[in-house]
Protein backbone atom coordinates (compact mmCIF):
# COMPACT_ATOMS: atom_id res chain seq x y z
CA UNK A 1 0.00 0.00 0.00
CA UNK A 2 1.27 3.54 -0.74
CA UNK A 3 0.90 6.34 1.90
CA UNK A 4 2.01 9.70 2.55
CA UNK A 5 2.99 10.92 5.08
CA UNK A 6 4.54 14.43 6.97
CA UNK A 7 8.29 14.49 8.74
CA UNK A 8 8.56 17.48 10.38
CA UNK A 9 11.70 18.22 12.07
CA UNK A 10 12.87 22.00 13.85
CA UNK A 11 14.88 24.12 11.46
CA UNK A 12 18.08 26.14 12.89
CA UNK A 13 18.37 28.86 10.30
CA UNK A 14 20.88 31.84 10.52
CA UNK A 15 19.54 34.95 10.35
CA UNK A 16 20.15 35.80 6.90
CA UNK A 17 18.53 32.10 6.11
CA UNK A 18 15.56 33.58 8.51
CA UNK A 19 15.01 36.47 6.50
CA UNK A 20 15.21 34.79 2.91
CA UNK A 21 12.43 32.13 4.86
CA UNK A 22 10.50 35.74 5.41
CA UNK A 23 10.86 37.08 2.10
CA UNK A 24 10.24 33.79 0.28
CA UNK A 25 6.93 33.43 2.43
CA UNK A 26 5.61 36.90 2.15
CA UNK A 27 6.40 36.79 -1.57
CA UNK A 28 4.53 33.28 -1.99
CA UNK A 29 1.72 34.83 -0.34
CA UNK A 30 1.32 38.21 -2.01
CA UNK A 31 1.35 35.69 -5.38
CA UNK A 32 -1.33 33.79 -3.88
CA UNK A 33 -3.51 36.88 -2.96
CA UNK A 34 -2.93 38.52 -6.60
CA UNK A 35 -4.45 34.49 -7.91
CA UNK A 36 -6.78 34.50 -5.42
CA UNK A 37 -8.05 38.08 -6.33
CA UNK A 38 -8.27 37.63 -9.90
CA UNK A 39 -10.01 34.24 -9.92
CA UNK A 40 -12.26 36.39 -7.57
CA UNK A 41 -13.04 39.57 -9.36
CA UNK A 42 -12.44 38.29 -12.93
CA UNK A 43 -13.73 35.00 -12.33
CA UNK A 44 -17.41 36.88 -11.45
CA UNK A 45 -17.19 38.64 -15.19
CA UNK A 46 -17.32 35.12 -16.40
CA UNK A 47 -13.23 34.80 -17.36
CA UNK A 48 -11.98 31.21 -16.61
CA UNK A 49 -8.15 30.50 -14.46
CA UNK A 50 -6.46 27.54 -13.95
CA UNK A 51 -3.55 26.58 -12.42
CA UNK A 52 -1.71 26.09 -16.04
CA UNK A 53 -3.14 29.91 -17.03
CA UNK A 54 -1.98 31.83 -13.64
CA UNK A 55 1.00 29.55 -13.94
CA UNK A 56 1.35 31.20 -17.44
CA UNK A 57 0.81 34.46 -16.22
CA UNK A 58 3.48 34.30 -13.06
CA UNK A 59 5.70 33.95 -15.60
CA UNK A 60 5.19 37.17 -16.87
CA UNK A 61 4.84 38.48 -13.48
CA UNK A 62 8.42 37.24 -12.81
CA UNK A 63 9.77 39.18 -15.69
CA UNK A 64 8.06 42.58 -14.79
CA UNK A 65 8.95 42.73 -10.88
CA UNK A 66 12.40 41.40 -9.94
CA UNK A 67 10.99 40.46 -5.83
CA UNK A 68 8.71 38.09 -7.07
CA UNK A 69 11.93 37.05 -9.45
CA UNK A 70 13.91 36.23 -6.53
CA UNK A 71 12.07 33.85 -5.36
CA UNK A 72 11.97 30.19 -6.89
CA UNK A 73 9.49 29.79 -9.36
CA UNK A 74 7.97 26.20 -8.34
CA UNK A 75 7.64 27.75 -4.71
CA UNK A 76 5.57 30.00 -6.18
CA UNK A 77 3.60 27.39 -8.42
CA UNK A 78 2.75 25.54 -5.11
CA UNK A 79 1.09 29.11 -3.71
CA UNK A 80 -0.78 28.85 -7.23
CA UNK A 81 -1.79 24.78 -7.01
CA UNK A 82 -2.75 25.25 -3.10
CA UNK A 83 -5.30 28.57 -4.80
CA UNK A 84 -6.13 25.39 -7.34
CA UNK A 85 -6.72 23.34 -4.59
CA UNK A 86 -9.03 25.43 -2.52
CA UNK A 87 -11.15 26.05 -5.04
CA UNK A 88 -11.42 22.73 -6.01
CA UNK A 89 -12.66 22.29 -2.92
CA UNK A 90 -15.00 25.10 -2.57
CA UNK A 91 -16.96 24.06 -5.84
CA UNK A 92 -17.24 20.27 -3.90
CA UNK A 93 -18.61 21.35 -1.08
CA UNK A 94 -16.13 20.50 1.72
CA UNK A 95 -14.89 24.19 2.34
CA UNK A 96 -15.89 27.48 2.17
CA UNK A 97 -14.75 30.16 -0.67
CA UNK A 98 -10.55 31.01 0.00
CA UNK A 99 -9.65 33.53 2.35
CA UNK A 100 -6.47 35.61 1.52
CA UNK A 101 -3.35 34.58 3.41
CA UNK A 102 -2.26 36.91 5.91
CA UNK A 103 0.97 38.14 7.27
CA UNK A 104 1.82 36.16 11.12
CA UNK A 105 -0.72 33.22 10.31
CA UNK A 106 0.39 32.03 6.83
CA UNK A 107 4.17 32.12 7.48
CA UNK A 108 5.50 28.79 4.91
CA UNK A 109 6.17 28.03 1.30
CA UNK A 110 6.76 24.52 -0.45
CA UNK A 111 9.16 23.75 -2.55
CA UNK A 112 8.87 20.85 -5.06
CA UNK A 113 10.78 18.06 -3.25
CA UNK A 114 13.13 17.04 -6.57
CA UNK A 115 15.03 20.25 -6.23
CA UNK A 116 16.11 19.92 -2.50
CA UNK A 117 18.13 17.19 -0.96
CA UNK A 118 19.13 16.34 2.48
CA UNK A 119 22.28 14.62 4.13
CA UNK A 120 23.18 14.03 7.86
CA UNK A 121 25.76 15.12 9.89
CA UNK A 122 25.68 13.54 13.11
CA UNK A 123 23.15 11.03 15.01
CA UNK A 124 20.06 13.73 15.54
CA UNK A 125 21.91 16.62 13.19
CA UNK A 126 21.23 16.73 9.05
CA UNK A 127 20.94 19.60 6.28
CA UNK A 128 18.47 20.19 3.90
CA UNK A 129 19.63 22.03 1.01
CA UNK A 130 17.49 24.60 -0.60
CA UNK A 131 16.97 26.09 -3.81
CA UNK A 132 18.91 29.51 -3.82
CA UNK A 133 19.11 29.57 -0.34
CA UNK A 134 21.18 26.90 0.61
CA UNK A 135 21.58 24.34 3.31
CA UNK A 136 19.60 24.65 6.59
CA UNK A 137 20.52 22.74 9.93
CA UNK A 138 17.65 20.82 11.56
CA UNK A 139 17.32 18.37 13.98
CA UNK A 140 16.84 15.18 13.01
CA UNK A 141 14.65 13.46 15.43
CA UNK A 142 13.41 10.57 13.76
CA UNK A 143 14.83 9.02 10.05
CA UNK A 144 12.99 10.28 7.20
CA UNK A 145 12.17 7.00 4.83
CA UNK A 146 12.91 8.24 1.84
CA UNK A 147 16.06 6.05 1.06
CA UNK A 148 15.51 4.30 -2.34
CA UNK A 149 17.56 0.97 -2.49
CA UNK A 150 20.74 1.12 -3.26
CA UNK A 151 21.70 4.50 -1.19
CA UNK A 152 23.05 4.67 1.87
CA UNK A 153 21.55 5.74 5.04
CA UNK A 154 23.00 9.15 5.32
CA UNK A 155 20.70 10.90 2.85
CA UNK A 156 20.21 10.98 -0.89
CA UNK A 157 19.40 13.12 -3.00
CA UNK A 158 15.48 12.85 -3.48
CA UNK A 159 13.75 10.39 -5.41
CA UNK A 160 10.30 10.44 -6.59
CA UNK A 161 9.19 9.29 -3.22
CA UNK A 162 9.52 12.67 -1.61
CA UNK A 163 6.76 14.93 -2.98
CA UNK A 164 7.62 18.33 -1.23
CA UNK A 165 9.52 20.03 0.72
CA UNK A 166 7.39 23.03 2.98
CA UNK A 167 9.47 25.12 5.31
CA UNK A 168 6.71 26.96 7.50
CA UNK A 169 6.82 29.59 11.18
CA UNK A 170 5.26 28.32 14.14
CA UNK A 171 5.18 30.12 17.53
CA UNK A 172 8.23 27.65 18.08
CA UNK A 173 10.15 28.99 15.52
CA UNK A 174 10.85 27.81 12.10
CA UNK A 175 9.99 24.08 10.81
CA UNK A 176 10.74 21.90 8.15
CA UNK A 177 8.17 18.99 6.96
CA UNK A 178 8.88 16.45 4.15
CA UNK A 179 6.47 15.35 2.68
CA UNK A 180 7.25 11.58 1.53
CA UNK A 181 5.72 8.95 -0.69
CA UNK A 182 6.14 5.31 0.15
CA UNK A 183 5.08 1.68 0.17
CA UNK A 184 4.30 0.13 3.53
CA UNK A 185 3.59 -3.66 3.62
CA UNK A 186 0.20 -4.68 4.22
CA UNK A 187 0.45 -7.12 7.04
CA UNK A 188 -2.33 -9.09 7.48
CA UNK A 189 -4.93 -8.27 9.46
CA UNK A 190 -4.46 -9.64 12.61
CA UNK A 191 -7.27 -10.74 15.00
CA UNK A 192 -6.55 -9.84 17.87
CA UNK A 193 -8.81 -6.81 19.64
CA UNK A 194 -8.88 -4.42 22.17
CA UNK A 195 -10.98 -1.80 24.20
CA UNK A 196 -10.43 1.42 24.75
CA UNK A 197 -11.91 3.81 27.43
CA UNK A 198 -10.82 6.99 27.58
CA UNK A 199 -11.04 8.29 31.45
CA UNK A 200 -10.04 11.15 34.35
CA UNK A 201 -7.35 9.72 36.14
CA UNK A 202 -6.28 7.40 33.27
CA UNK A 203 -6.15 9.04 30.06
CA UNK A 204 -6.82 5.79 28.01
CA UNK A 205 -7.29 1.96 29.85
CA UNK A 206 -6.60 -0.86 27.80
CA UNK A 207 -9.06 -3.96 28.10
CA UNK A 208 -5.74 -5.67 28.23
CA UNK A 209 -5.03 -3.96 31.90
CA UNK A 210 -2.41 -1.23 30.61
CA UNK A 211 -3.56 1.79 31.62
CA UNK A 212 -1.96 5.59 30.31
CA UNK A 213 -1.72 8.76 31.19
CA UNK A 214 -1.25 12.40 29.16
CA UNK A 215 1.07 14.20 31.27
CA UNK A 216 -1.66 16.61 33.08
CA UNK A 217 0.15 17.99 35.01
CA UNK A 218 2.78 19.72 32.20
CA UNK A 219 0.23 20.71 30.08
CA UNK A 220 -1.86 22.31 32.77
CA UNK A 221 1.48 24.06 34.26
CA UNK A 222 1.58 25.53 30.48
CA UNK A 223 -1.99 26.48 30.45
CA UNK A 224 -1.33 28.58 33.54
CA UNK A 225 1.55 30.30 32.11
CA UNK A 226 -0.27 30.84 28.75
CA UNK A 227 -3.17 32.47 31.01
CA UNK A 228 -0.13 34.75 32.62
CA UNK A 229 1.22 35.84 29.05
CA UNK A 230 -2.89 36.81 28.11
CA UNK A 231 -3.18 39.03 31.20
CA UNK A 232 0.16 39.98 30.33
CA UNK A 233 -1.59 41.27 26.56
CA UNK A 234 -4.34 42.78 28.37
CA UNK A 235 -2.15 45.15 30.55
CA UNK A 236 -0.11 46.47 27.19
CA UNK A 237 -1.02 48.46 24.68
CA UNK A 238 -2.39 46.99 21.11
CA UNK A 239 0.15 46.84 19.05
CA UNK A 240 2.94 47.64 20.42
CA UNK A 241 6.55 46.04 20.40
CA UNK A 242 5.79 44.61 24.42
CA UNK A 243 2.20 43.25 23.38
CA UNK A 244 3.97 41.40 20.73
CA UNK A 245 6.39 39.94 23.04
CA UNK A 246 3.75 38.85 25.48
CA UNK A 247 1.07 37.79 22.41
CA UNK A 248 4.24 35.78 20.71
CA UNK A 249 4.49 34.25 24.27
CA UNK A 250 1.48 32.96 24.69
CA UNK A 251 1.59 31.72 21.63
CA UNK A 252 4.44 29.65 21.81
CA UNK A 253 3.52 27.96 25.48
CA UNK A 254 0.12 26.94 23.63
CA UNK A 255 2.24 25.50 20.84
CA UNK A 256 4.06 23.58 22.82
CA UNK A 257 1.20 22.07 24.67
CA UNK A 258 -0.15 21.37 21.65
CA UNK A 259 2.82 19.46 20.92
CA UNK A 260 2.93 17.33 23.74
CA UNK A 261 -0.26 16.36 23.03
CA UNK A 262 0.52 15.53 19.51
CA UNK A 263 3.87 13.56 20.50
CA UNK A 264 2.02 11.75 22.91
CA UNK A 265 -1.12 10.56 20.72
CA UNK A 266 1.47 9.31 18.03
CA UNK A 267 3.31 7.03 20.60
CA UNK A 268 0.02 5.84 21.82
CA UNK A 269 -1.42 5.24 19.09
CA UNK A 270 1.71 3.76 16.69
CA UNK A 271 2.12 1.16 19.66
CA UNK A 272 -1.41 0.43 19.48
CA UNK A 273 -1.82 -0.18 15.86
CA UNK A 274 1.53 -2.40 16.52
CA UNK A 275 -0.48 -4.69 18.93
CA UNK A 276 -3.58 -5.49 17.65
CA UNK A 277 -5.80 -5.65 14.57
CA UNK A 278 -9.06 -4.54 16.36
CA UNK A 279 -10.04 -1.58 18.09
CA UNK A 280 -13.29 -0.68 20.09
CA UNK A 281 -13.49 2.73 21.24
CA UNK A 282 -16.43 4.82 22.43
CA UNK A 283 -18.48 6.89 19.81
CA UNK A 284 -17.63 10.20 21.24
CA UNK A 285 -20.58 12.24 19.78
CA UNK A 286 -23.03 10.08 21.62
CA UNK A 287 -21.37 11.35 24.86
CA UNK A 288 -21.76 14.69 24.21
CA UNK A 289 -25.68 14.20 23.80
CA UNK A 290 -26.00 11.66 26.59
CA UNK A 291 -23.53 13.42 29.28
CA UNK A 292 -25.78 16.51 30.57
CA UNK A 293 -28.78 14.87 30.73
CA UNK A 294 -27.61 11.44 32.56
CA UNK A 295 -24.94 13.38 34.30
CA UNK A 296 -21.27 12.46 34.58
CA UNK A 297 -20.36 8.56 35.61
CA UNK A 298 -17.83 10.00 38.57
CA UNK A 299 -18.19 10.28 42.44
CA UNK A 300 -20.28 12.97 42.89
CA UNK A 301 -18.22 14.74 45.03
CA UNK A 302 -18.30 18.40 44.21
CA UNK A 303 -14.21 19.18 43.60
CA UNK A 304 -13.42 16.22 42.12
CA UNK A 305 -16.83 16.82 39.54
CA UNK A 306 -14.75 20.44 38.91
CA UNK A 307 -11.41 19.11 38.68
CA UNK A 308 -12.50 16.06 36.76
CA UNK A 309 -14.18 19.00 34.34
CA UNK A 310 -10.63 20.90 33.89
CA UNK A 311 -9.32 17.32 33.30
CA UNK A 312 -11.96 16.24 30.83
CA UNK A 313 -11.52 19.24 28.53
CA UNK A 314 -8.21 18.53 28.19
CA UNK A 315 -8.67 15.24 27.35
CA UNK A 316 -11.71 15.88 25.63
CA UNK A 317 -9.54 18.01 23.08
CA UNK A 318 -7.14 15.26 22.77
CA UNK A 319 -9.44 12.68 22.14
CA UNK A 320 -10.19 13.54 18.65
CA UNK A 321 -6.57 14.10 17.47
CA UNK A 322 -6.26 10.41 19.23
CA UNK A 323 -9.26 8.67 16.97
CA UNK A 324 -7.81 10.62 13.80
CA UNK A 325 -4.07 9.34 14.18
CA UNK A 326 -5.15 5.52 15.45
CA UNK A 327 -7.09 5.64 12.28
CA UNK A 328 -5.18 5.92 9.63
CA UNK A 329 -2.48 3.62 11.41
CA UNK A 330 -4.84 0.44 12.12
CA UNK A 331 -5.62 1.26 8.71
CA UNK A 332 -2.62 1.10 7.17
CA UNK A 333 -2.31 -2.56 8.69
CA UNK A 334 -5.50 -3.58 7.59
CA UNK A 335 -7.22 -3.46 10.44
CA UNK A 336 -10.74 -1.85 11.75
CA UNK A 337 -11.68 0.52 14.60
CA UNK A 338 -15.20 0.07 16.17
CA UNK A 339 -17.17 2.70 17.62
CA UNK A 340 -19.62 1.16 20.39
CA UNK A 341 -22.47 3.37 22.17
CA UNK A 342 -20.93 4.33 25.43
CA UNK A 343 -24.19 4.48 27.35
CA UNK A 344 -23.61 2.74 30.09
CA UNK A 345 -20.26 1.25 29.49
CA UNK A 346 -19.30 2.57 32.83
CA UNK A 347 -22.47 1.21 34.70
CA UNK A 348 -22.88 -2.25 33.50
CA UNK A 349 -21.22 -5.10 35.60
CA UNK A 350 -19.96 -7.41 32.77
CA UNK A 351 -20.48 -10.34 34.73
CA UNK A 352 -24.20 -10.27 35.68
CA UNK A 353 -24.90 -7.26 33.55
CA UNK A 354 -26.47 -5.11 36.60
CA UNK A 355 -27.02 -1.57 35.25
CA UNK A 356 -26.19 1.17 38.69
CA UNK A 357 -24.42 3.94 38.70
CA UNK A 358 -23.84 2.81 42.14
CA UNK A 359 -21.83 -0.30 41.03
CA UNK A 360 -19.07 2.28 40.66
CA UNK A 361 -17.92 2.88 44.35
CA UNK A 362 -15.54 5.29 43.41
CA UNK A 363 -12.98 6.82 40.92
CA UNK A 364 -10.75 3.75 40.54
CA UNK A 365 -12.29 1.25 41.85
CA UNK A 366 -15.84 -0.72 40.28
CA UNK A 367 -17.94 -3.42 42.48
CA UNK A 368 -21.03 -5.01 41.15
CA UNK A 369 -23.54 -4.28 43.52
CA UNK A 370 -25.73 -7.05 42.22
CA UNK A 371 -22.57 -9.62 42.73
CA UNK A 372 -19.68 -8.55 44.29
CA UNK A 373 -17.53 -8.51 41.14
CA UNK A 374 -14.42 -6.04 41.48
CA UNK A 375 -12.05 -4.47 38.96
CA UNK A 376 -10.26 -1.22 38.45
CA UNK A 377 -13.16 0.56 36.74
CA UNK A 378 -11.63 1.98 33.81
CA UNK A 379 -10.09 -1.35 32.46
CA UNK A 380 -13.74 -3.21 33.34
CA UNK A 381 -15.33 0.04 31.19
CA UNK A 382 -12.71 -1.38 28.44
CA UNK A 383 -13.64 -4.96 28.60
CA UNK A 384 -17.02 -3.49 28.55
CA UNK A 385 -16.27 -1.72 25.54
CA UNK A 386 -14.44 -4.47 23.78
CA UNK A 387 -17.12 -6.62 24.25
CA UNK A 388 -20.38 -4.14 22.59
CA UNK A 389 -18.11 -3.86 19.63
CA UNK A 390 -17.36 -7.55 19.21
CA UNK A 391 -20.93 -8.80 19.60
CA UNK A 392 -22.35 -9.51 16.11
CA UNK A 393 -25.14 -7.32 16.10
CA UNK A 394 -25.15 -3.86 17.42
CA UNK A 395 -21.94 -2.29 16.11
CA UNK A 396 -21.19 0.17 13.85
CA UNK A 397 -18.32 -0.18 11.92
CA UNK A 398 -16.92 3.83 10.69
CA UNK A 399 -16.07 4.12 7.31
CA UNK A 400 -12.13 4.40 6.12
CA UNK A 401 -11.20 7.86 7.34
CA UNK A 402 -11.90 9.75 4.54
CA UNK A 403 -8.61 11.31 2.46
CA UNK A 404 -10.13 15.32 2.86
CA UNK A 405 -10.02 14.66 7.04
CA UNK A 406 -6.89 13.33 6.65
CA UNK A 407 -5.25 15.52 4.55
CA UNK A 408 -6.80 18.10 6.81
CA UNK A 409 -6.19 16.85 10.56
CA UNK A 410 -2.06 16.79 8.68
CA UNK A 411 -1.97 20.06 7.81
CA UNK A 412 -3.13 21.11 11.51
CA UNK A 413 -0.66 19.17 13.31
CA UNK A 414 2.36 20.44 11.47
ZN1 LIG B 1 -22.44 -8.01 38.67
Amino acid sequence: MIVQRGYTYRLYPTSIQKQSFAQWSGVCRAVYNAALFQRRHFGRKGRYFSFASQCRELTDLRNEFDWIKIVSQTAEQQALKDLDQAHKNFFAGRAGYPTPRRKHTNESFRINGRECSWRKLHRHSALVKLPKIGEVRFRLTRPLPNQKPGCDENGSPFGPDIRSVTISRTALGWQVSFACRFEIEDRSRRNKAVGIDRGVANSIALSTGDLDSIPLEQIRLLDRRHRKHQQAMARRKRGSARYAKARQRAAAVKAKAARIRRQWNHEKTKAIAGRFGTVCIEDLKIVNMTASAKGTIDKPGRNVRQKAGLNRSILEQGWYQFETFLAYKIEAQGGQIIKVNPVNTSRECRKCHCISHRNRESQALFRCIACGHEEHADVHAAKTILRAGTRPSGHKTIPKISRHTFRREKISSL
